[in-house]
């Protein structure tokens, strides 16, 4: 059997979105589960909608989601000499040939066909013509008049058309440029291409795209196609279902890693194990896997993900994330005067309960924020900053301040040495000392936290609060 290769083809039209990525994902997949070679064009030969900003993205995401590819990247828009090539020789060997029908005649055939009840096609009037080449004239495929056209999808099992119900398709535009099904066929040929992974809406393109390879005495390679993704409404998915291109997740801090599994969990299982590591996909992948039926994106399984990932990852590199979120937020110079270490010290105390990092860096203003620009939630001050209180926080300021370094330990020294001295319950205490260091806003436990904001801050604090 010869070597997997299996290919990603986007058109730089717009960004590369969450529906994208998860094909370019199976078809990555595919080829690394088969020890194959995973290439990718890009068909840019719509030249008016195809922008080289759409390229840089579609080549970044794939380049963040770590899905490299093998080879050259190709680029369709320079074929289009070897596209006419193979469209020759369709004519020389009479599987094609040239038409000069109007567009209002093949609008006429259509309508007739449909009156009478058969399908809408063009009607093969210049099929024995023996037109050549001449201005306006098209060139199409001469479809069998009978038999059909089958194969076995990886996806979604056997299909099969008639061929009388195929139109003979254009190849070749009246201006001289190939139509989509017979560059893909050509490139991927040229490509060597074994198996073909692509989204279902190009499943009625696959028995056409078979007959140019058969009229080319090409090897066919195998074909699947997946679902798409709805929305959780079952509409298209799209943005206003919080589905954002790929990089928009980068931006939020999303972990690559994380999105690979939820994307690659959307319409493909391997029993009811969620969570993969990349070697683990790359292991269990196979189109057996594929569902047939369309999957839905739900954004709080999306966030579930991630959390999962966020818990795991290195504090090193979550911390170089939060300051390049930062510093994307608040501009450089402010940046700056974070200190990155303190940001590596405090991570740990977030992981286990933020969802993103645009969620941990929401969690981390209560640490990065100077005492002068601690904000109050009136209602903690109101319930917990009692009069009582007061005078609980005044003693404690004189212990915190006698301590020579805030640690773990010797902040359970004082607080549980003056709840044991006083007769109280631990969250009577507990919870003044937490609205006075942050302010009310949810928190890392206290034994945590105040070594990582460090005497001065949290001494600073607490008398802010006795203020208040
Ligand atoms: N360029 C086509 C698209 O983006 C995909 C072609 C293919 O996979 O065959 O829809």
């Amino acid at each position: 059997m010869s070597k997997t290769v299996s290919r990603f083809a986007p058109s730089p039209t717009g960004f590369l979105h969450i529906g994208g990525a998860r094909t370019a994902l199976f078809a990555w997949l595919l080829a690394r589960s088969e020890g194959g070679e995973f290439v990718l064009r890009i068909e840019d030969t719509d030249r008016e909608r195809s922008t080289q900003e759409a390229i840089d993205a579609i080549i970044d995401a794939m380049a963040w989601l770590g899905l490299e590819h093998d080879g050259e990247i190709v680029f369709q828009s320079g074929n289009a000499d070897r596209h006419n090539e193979v469209i020759d020789q369709l004519i020389a060997n009479g599987h094609a040939y040239y038409c000069d029908c109007t567009k209002e005649q093949v609008d006429a055939m259509r309508e007739l066909a449909m009156k009478e009840g058969r399908k809408p096609k063009y009607d093969g009037t210049c099929r024995g013509k023996n037109l050549g080449p001449g201005e306006g004239r098209v060139v199409r495929l001469r479809v069998p008049e009978s038999g059909s056209t089958g194969f076995n999808d990886m996806v979604k099992g056997p299909i099969s058309v008639e061929n009388v119900e195929l139109d003979d398709m254009i190849l070749r535009r009246s201006d001289g440029t190939p139509t989509y099904n017979l560059a893909v066929v050509v490139d991927d040929h040229d490509m060597g291409v074994t198996k073909v992974l692509r989204g279902d809406d190009h499943v009625n393109n696959t028995p056409r795209q078979i007959l140019i390879y058969q009229a080319m005495g090409w090897e066919i390679p195998r074909f699947g196609h997946v679902p798409m993704i709805l929305g959780p409404d079952k509409k298209k998915l799209s943005k206003r279902h919080g589905a954002l291109s790929v990089m928009e997740y980068e931006k939020m801090g999303y972990l690559p890693e994380a999105v690979i599994n939820y994307l690659v969990r959307l319409g493909w299982s391997h029993g009811d194990q969620e969570l993969f590591t990349r070697e683990e996909l790359v292991e269990h992948f196979s189109t057996d896997g594929l569902g047939n039926s369309p999957s839905v994106f739900d954004l709080t399984k999306f966030e579930w993900v991630n959390s999962q990932y966020m818990q795991q990852a290195d504090p090193e590199r979550i911390a170089d994330m939060v300051m390049d979120f930062l510093e994307r937020e608040v501009g450089a110079e402010e940046a700056a005067k974070v200190e990155r270490d303190y940001v590596a010290r405090v991570v740990p105390l977030l992981q286990p309960r933020a969802k993103s990092i645009v969620d941990m860096v929401e969690q981390a203003r209560v640490f990065l924020v100077d005492v002068s620009h601690l904000q109050y939630d009136e209602a903690a001050v109101k319930k917990f900053l009692t009069p009582e209180a007061k005078a609980m926080l005044e003693e404690l300021l004189e212990r915190f301040e006698a301590v020579e370094e805030l640690t773990h330990d010797s902040v359970e020294e004082v607080l549980k040495g003056y709840v044991n001295e006083k007769g109280l319950k631990f969250k009577d205490v507990g919870q003044p000392v937490r609205t006075a260091v942050s302010g009310g806003a949810p928190s890392p436990g206290l034994y945590d936290m105040l070594p990582v904001l460090g005497k001065e801050q949290t001494v600073a604090r607490i008398r802010r609060a006795i203020e208040l």
